[in-house]
């Protein structure tokens, strides 16, 4: 049982918190909004009046905040009055160069750090079954890596400090790209009078068999939990996948990679935020397809 302080109780951090709980720890959080800290006490979280008063006597310090500069902030802000040694995670989705300044910070006041984003959504919060995708030294993984076990199934050692960050947009390029290959399918397929679940029973069972039509599914009926099937209500909202592909993007120019698809299935989803779409399932992108001029 740790002493762990949690900061950031939002969709995601609010059901990790709960979970640490679950698993016999301790845990202090702290939110700015009111509500995020009312459910997390509700779960049996202690709420700190200061994210500065929560890091006080933690073993573990989390983070769980929407981009780099909220984390930088709190890092800069609660550092100093950590205990000794105790050791810092960031489970946020942030960019690479932010997570390598953070691990800088902790690395100046002696800290262990850990950049550990997650994927599997707020089903995955909820469930404990996150994959969390991790970048420090073997010591400060070994010791995040049982904290990390109580919210999530796989948590993977990815490299030094930055490495977790790196993967999370690699991998969410991916999945970006996917989601509009899927849509862009049931689009042609609905024009040729093939039927959704024919193209899904081919294409899950064949070579376009993907986690965006096998889990995400975004035509309503296949895969009866998918985003589709409940008015596209997030899920993972268009304007977090836009944010992480944005994160792919800067990371691509800055290290000189060519990422055509990428590029391009930013500006889709860019567009589809702009009208207005930004809260909805990044699933939904196939009513924007279905609408676009060929
Ligand atoms: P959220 O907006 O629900 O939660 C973020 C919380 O941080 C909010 O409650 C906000 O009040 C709090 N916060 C901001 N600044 C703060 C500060 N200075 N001190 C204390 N609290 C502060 O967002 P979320 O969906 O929980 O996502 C959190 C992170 O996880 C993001 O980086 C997101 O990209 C990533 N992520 C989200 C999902 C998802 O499906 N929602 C999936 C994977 C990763």
């Amino acid at each position: 049982m740790a002493n762990i302080a949690f900061i950031g109780l939002g969709n995601m951090g609010g059901p990790m918190a709960a979970n640490l709980i679950k698993a016999g720890h301790n845990v202090q959080g702290f939110d700015l909004v009111q509500a995020s800290c009312e459910s997390a006490k509700a779960d049996g979280v202690t709420i700190a009046g200061t994210a500065k008063d929560a890091v006080k006597n933690a073993e573990i310090i989390i983070t769980m905040l929407p981009a780099g500069k909220h984390v930088l902030a709190v890092w800069n802000d609660v550092l100093p009055g950590a205990a000794k040694g105790a050791l810092v995670i960031d489970c946020s989705t942030i960019d690479v160069e932010s997570a390598r300044q953070a691990h800088a910070t902790a690395a100046k006041l002696q800290l262990p750090s850990v950049d550990a984003p997650v994927s599997g959504g707020t089903g995955g919060a909820k469930g404990a079954t996150l994959t969390f995708m991790c970048g420090g030294d073997a010591k400060a993984f070994a010791t995040a890596k049982p904290i990390l076990e109580a919210m999530g199934k796989k948590i993977v050692h990815c490299g030094e400090g930055g490495a977790g960050q790196a993967a999370k947009i690699c991998n969410n390029m991916i999945l970006g790209i996917s989601m509009i290959g899927v849509c862009e399918a049931f689009a042609l397929a609905e024009k040729l009078g093939l039927s959704h679940q024919a193209l899904f029973d081919v294409a899950s069972t064949s070579s376009g068999q993907c986690w965006s039509l096998t889990t995400y599914c975004p035509v309503p009926g296949p895969v009866p939990t998918s985003p589709a099937n409940n008015d596209y209500k997030p899920g993972f909202a268009a304007a977090l996948m836009l944010k992480d592909l944005r994160l792919s993007q800067e990371a691509a120019k800055a290290a000189g990679a060519s990422t055509p698809l990428g590029a391009h299935a930013e500006s889709i989803y860019d567009a589809f935020d702009k009208a207005g779409q930004g809260g909805v399932d990044f699933s939904g992108i196939i009513n924007a397809l279905r609408s676009a001029k060929p």
